[in-house]
């Protein structure tokens, strides 16, 4: 699915994707943005010349030069996780110092953009053939939320309903298996349109986006860029506000432990991060729960998850890493199209 995922950019939306999208780092630019500093976490400091990032680059240079020992020692010590291969060791012990360092400087010179309280991971189980052709209108099946408090760093809430698609209300032999869905319980489910209602009401009732500052978050750009945006078409809705954004989380996790886009696949950053697959695979429910389990390590490890990706227009864009950290706007039901 992941490779399909990335192929879609060339099929049905228009991708644009600039490089600006790195995750919690500053950008090169200044004579004390060393290679140590480069992934320096987003602080109030927009310049380079404060001392902070001497001491930053400092720090992390005294980090790559430990061993793997060491560095599960110095882990340990600190009562950090000590899981994971030696570059997620080092990426971890050098987020803590520059968080520390951060905060320490920061304190003197008042507060930034206010984090998220709270991230939303999505991940939408759609109808399916075993080789979709690419006008395939994909109906999604199942629509699970996992909330994670980014204070407590904690999952705080789920949600979970299967949705009866109306286009094609036969699944596929191959969708059944794959997914696990049964014909049984979408035919028992509702429409789209009543679904999302709930997901509004669910969402509202924890104060998101009203009290509480919030983002959503997917495993590549496919839920809101292709299921969401077509399923929005098939039921005549406008594609909602508040889900016009939100963090990518492949990017995240590829910009943050520098490692490329092959290696992002979700099985792929649970096995980097020392973790395994919990659940069924397929199940909209277990792979966000799964998601949201790479999603806590990497704030864990200091990665300021910041939305990376937004719909504007019907096509899917790039946001720049320096645009300033906005939550998603109060849900709302979107209306019907005209
Ligand atoms: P995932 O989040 O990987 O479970 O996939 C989301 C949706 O993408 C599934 O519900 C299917 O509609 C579609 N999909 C995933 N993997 C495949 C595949 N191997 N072949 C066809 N469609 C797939
Ligand atoms: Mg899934």
């Amino acid at each position: 699915m992941e490779e399909r995922k990335e192929h879609f950019h060339g099929e049905d939306v228009n991708v644009k994707v600039s490089n600006g999208d790195n995750d919690s780092q500053l950008k090169p630019g200044s004579a004390t943005c060393a290679k140590e500093v480069e992934d320096a976490p987003q602080a109030s400091h927009s310049n380079f010349s404060h001392p902070v990032y001497k001491e930053i680059a400092l720090a992390n240079g005294h980090v790559n030069r430990m061993s793997k020992e060491e560095l599960r020692c110095r882990l340990s010590q600190l009562k950090l996780d000590t899981r994971g291969v030696k570059d997620v060791m080092k990426k971890r012990l050098k987020s803590h110092y520059k968080k520390q360092k951060l905060m320490q400087s920061a304190a003197n010179e008042g507060p930034g953009d206010a984090y998220y309280d709270y991230i939303c991971v999505v991940d939408f189980e759609a109808t399916c053939e075993e080789d979709n052709p690419p006008d395939y209108l994909h109906e999604i099946i199942e629509f699970p939320m996992v909330l994670i408090s980014t204070r407590t760093l904690e999952i705080v809430g789920t949600f979970q309903e299967y949705v009866k698609p109306e286009l094609c209300p036969t699944l596929s032999d191959f969708c059944v298996k794959l997914t696990g869905i049964t014909q049984e319980t979408v035919d028992a489910a509702k429409p789209f349109p009543l679904v999302l209602k709930r997901v509004v009401k669910w969402l509202q009732e924890r104060e998101l986006g009203t009290k509480y500052k919030y983002t959503f978050l997917t495993d590549g750009a496919w839920d809101m860029s292709k299921f969401l945006n077509i399923q929005c078409r098939v039921s005549q809705i406008r594609y909602p506000q508040f889900a016009r954004k939100w963090i990518n989380i492949r990017k995240s996790y590829g910009n943050f432990y520098k490692v490329p886009r092959t290696q992002t696949k979700l099985s792929t950053m649970l096995d980097k991060l020392g973790l395994e697959y919990e659940g069924r695979p397929h199940s909209g429910l277990d792979d966000s729960r799964n998601i949201a389990r790479v999603a806590l390590r990497m704030l864990r490890d200091g990665c300021q998850l910041r939305a990376n990706e937004h719909m504007h227009g019907g096509q899917l864009l790039a946001i720049p890493s320096s645009a300033p950290l906005e939550g998603a706007p109060s849900p709302r039901w979107p209306g019907t199209r005209k």
